[in-house]
């Protein structure tokens, strides 16, 4: 079955959620799609304390609250996996899904984001959901008074790491460098925490465990040589993200890391398919430039959608 519209939102986070909002309000109908529940890495974090308007917010609380100003003017939310995007000759866009439907418009904003990078050493894929996790909020509980390691210098590494710190009894940050990368105000609450350790200057070499569950992470630090195991029980992964891309790889919007450039109208190099937040290549990958994104492309979609019918 074929289902039309004048825009299709591909991915339900902050981006298109408001990509949606910002559509449907101005009267288009609209599709918000999405292959999980709405609110995308939202849902993966704890507190939130750099977005305007909240001190601190939950990460599903946020979730939530967009979806709610978002359905609220008529956008259709839409379960499905998206697995190709293809242009007819009148350039209308085809969208489709794992499902047996197919969806149609003249505008396509593309907001799939990214999911956490893969360290790539033995024992991760085997152990994964068995001490191995990508997500402190979602398996954190599990490690309650235990020793956890998180692998990391980013925001995400230190932001989760001060999560564990809750919970755990130690929180083991290994990272390959000597300094962080993570903003200056984690950092300080990092080093302040009594809970927190650092291994600087190493690379995990492989995670290890006992059949059943994860024991240790074996590290190399890069400057001696020197190899040591760290007894663990949970180990986190924080080290980057992948542009989910994949189904617009054909389209060729992308840079050589899968990342899609845009002008500053959110507009690719196909008109009428715009992308909006960290899909995009770009040098801030937050919520406040998500939904920032998000609203300059649901405008720009009107626009482009006003301009078609104004030369019919
Ligand atoms: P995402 O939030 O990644 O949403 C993309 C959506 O697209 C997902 O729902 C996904 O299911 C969907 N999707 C992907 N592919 C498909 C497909 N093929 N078909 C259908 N749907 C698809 N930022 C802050 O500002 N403050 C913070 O405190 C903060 N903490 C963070 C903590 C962690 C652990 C992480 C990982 C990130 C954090 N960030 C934070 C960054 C912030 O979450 C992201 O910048 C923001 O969520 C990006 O929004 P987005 O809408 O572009 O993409
Ligand atoms: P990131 O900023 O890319 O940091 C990734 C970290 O992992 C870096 O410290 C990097 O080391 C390390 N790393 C990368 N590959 C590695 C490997 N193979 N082995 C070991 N270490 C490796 O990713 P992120 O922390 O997930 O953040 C992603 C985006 O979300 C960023 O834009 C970030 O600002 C945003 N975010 C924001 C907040 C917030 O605002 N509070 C919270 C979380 C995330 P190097 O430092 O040596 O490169």
């Amino acid at each position: 079955m074929t289902k039309q519209y004048d825009v299709i939102v591909i991915g339900a986070g902050p981006a298109g959620m408001t990509a949606a909002l910002y559509a449907s309000r101005a009267n288009l109908k609209t599709a918000l799609l999405d292959r999980g529940i709405y609110g995308g890495q939202m849902n993966n974090t704890d507190k939130i304390e750099n977005y305007p308007g909240f001190s601190s917010v939950q990460g599903p609380d946020l979730a939530k609250q967009m979806y709610d100003s978002t359905t609220r003017f008529g956008t259709d939310y839409v379960y499905g996996d998206v697995t190709a995007l293809t242009v007819d000759e009148q350039g209308i866009k085809h969208v489709d899904t794992d499902g047996d439907e197919e969806l149609t418009a003249p505008a396509v904003i593309i907001a799939t984001g990214s999911e956490p990078r893969k360290l790539g050493v033995t024992g991760e894929e085997e152990y994964g959901g068995r001490g191995v996790s990508y997500c402190a909020v979602c398996d954190g509980p599990f490690f309650k008074d235990e020793d956890v390691t998180v692998i990391g210098g980013g925001n995400s590494a230190i932001e989760e790491g001060l999560y564990l710190a809750n919970l755990a009894k130690n929180v083991n940050v290994v990272h390959r460098r000597d300094s962080l990368r993570a903003e200056k105000i984690l950092q300080d609450q990092a080093f302040k925490n009594d809970k927190m350790g650092f291994t600087w200057n190493s690379q995990v070499e492989a995670i290890e465990g006992d059949g059943e569950q994860v024991t240790a992470v074996k590290v190399k630090n890069k400057e001696t040589g020197q190899e040591q195991e760290l007894p663990t029980k949970g180990v986190f992964i924080y080290v980057g993200a992948v542009p989910m891309s994949q189904p617009f790889a054909e389209l060729g919007l992308t840079d050589e890391h899968g990342w899609i450039a845009t002008d500053d109208a959110m507009q690719t190099k196909i008109p009428g398919i715009f992308a909006a937040g960290d899909i995009r290549g770009k040098r801030l990958r937050q919520i406040t430039t998500a939904v920032g994104d998000g609203g300059i492309a649901g405008q720009e979609a009107f626009n482009y959608i006003e301009r078609l019918q104004a030369s019919k």
